[in-house]
């Protein structure tokens, strides 16, 4: 087995449910907690109306994590497909749900810990060199930025490679020299999406984020069997999903928010494909960025992990629900 005891032909998309507790503001306003995790895998809905309507009112994941729980247990979810990279198999994890949901609370805690977890594995594993690289990059209109070089501006090129498939044209990738040091680069992307945020008026809740390891190792002192592992393991902070439903709500958008939609809404039907299994024919991967980018990390031998973000709140109950007719459709 690889490490995290994953297993590389298991296609199945691990879909898990983060439901976050009430914020001051909300329980300030009087808002009500629409949404209860009665059990590890099972949250229902408290709506009031809900009983009268034939929509279901109660959704089962392969996790079900409510509001007293940690990102550390949210974490232990997903580990195995985080860990899988380090044996070689490309990985992504995803935050998906509506903008003040949890998305980038959740993934700077799975980032952390993901990254404690590989320097705690690499220390066990003296019989191996490894090689962690860092790229971050956010698209915000169909246009790609590099988190780590501020002066490269906002729209990188996409360019096929025949080796590696899509690369970013001159996106920077650092060479880590230690755990501290590649937190450190972490920390340089997120701040370099909330400068994004502060001058775009709210960046995140339309743009992507990609946090990109790779992860390489070899075995040392083996002349005649060089066994190398390399794998990519991506940290994705989606654009709140309320952009992807948008269009159906009015017909015209503005020119943001249809490629908002587009690298969404390209996701969303990758992943139901992808989870429709084989006979679900072609995969659209290259009618977006996001997709084209993430090709190589989704399907295939690669693993997948969904956290869907909730918020509990009543006066969010639609957007909960779309996100837990994703959520659905991904399993
Ligand atoms: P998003 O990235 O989906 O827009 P954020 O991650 O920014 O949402 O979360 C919105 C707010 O809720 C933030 O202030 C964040 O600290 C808080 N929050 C989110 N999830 C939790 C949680 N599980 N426990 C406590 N606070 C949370
Ligand atoms: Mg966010």
């Amino acid at each position: 087995t690889t490490p995290g005891g994953s297993n590389p032909k298991e296609e199945k998309i691990v879909v898990t449910v983060r439901l976050r507790p009430l914020s001051k503001r909300e329980q300030l306003a009087k808002d009500q907690v629409a949404w209860e995790c009665v059990d590890d895998h099972t949250i229902v809905s408290k709506h009031p109306s809900q009983e009268r309507t034939a929509q279901p009112s109660s959704f089962t994941f392969d996790k079900v994590f409510g509001p007293t729980c940690i990102n550390e247990t949210v974490y232990e979810g997903v580990k195995n497909v985080a860990l899988s990279a380090l044996g070689g198999i490309n990985a992504t994890i995803f935050a998906y749900g509506q903008t003040s949901s949890g998305k980038t609370y959740t993934m700077r805690g799975i980032t952390e810990k993901a990254v404690n977890d590989i320097y705690q594995h690499i220390m066990n594993t003296p019989e191996r060199d490894f090689t962690i690289k860092i790229s971050g990059l956010e698209i915000y209109n169909e246009n790609v930025r590099d988190l780590l070089n501020s002066e490269s501006g906002r729209n990188l090129k996409l360019l096929d490679d025949p080796e590696k498939g899509t690369v970013v044209e001159k996106l920077v990738e650092e060479t880590a020299s230690n755990d501290q040091h590649l937190r450190h680069l972490i920390s340089i992307c997120e701040a370099q999406r909330q400068v994004g945020e502060t001058a775009l008026n709210d960046s995140s809740s339309r743009s992507h984020q990609i946090i990109r390891l790779t992860i390489e190792s070899t075995l040392r002192e083996n002349s005649d069997c060089v066994r190398s592992f390399v794998a990519s393991l991506n940290f994705v902070d989606l654009a709140g999903s309320e952009r992807a439903s948008q269009t159906n709500a009015d017909g015209a958008r503005l020119r943001e928010g249809c490629h908002i939609n587009l690298s969404l809404m390209t996701l969303t039907t990758v992943i139901r494909k992808l989870s429709a299994g084989k006979r679900s024919g072609h995969i659209p991967y290259r009618d977006s960025k996001l997709t084209r980018i993430l090709q190589h990390s989704l399907g295939g031998n690669a693993r997948t992990a969904i956290i869907c973000t909730l918020s509990p709140a009543l006066s969010h109950f639609e957007q909960s629900r779309n996100t837990l007719f994703f959520a659905t459709r991904a399993k």
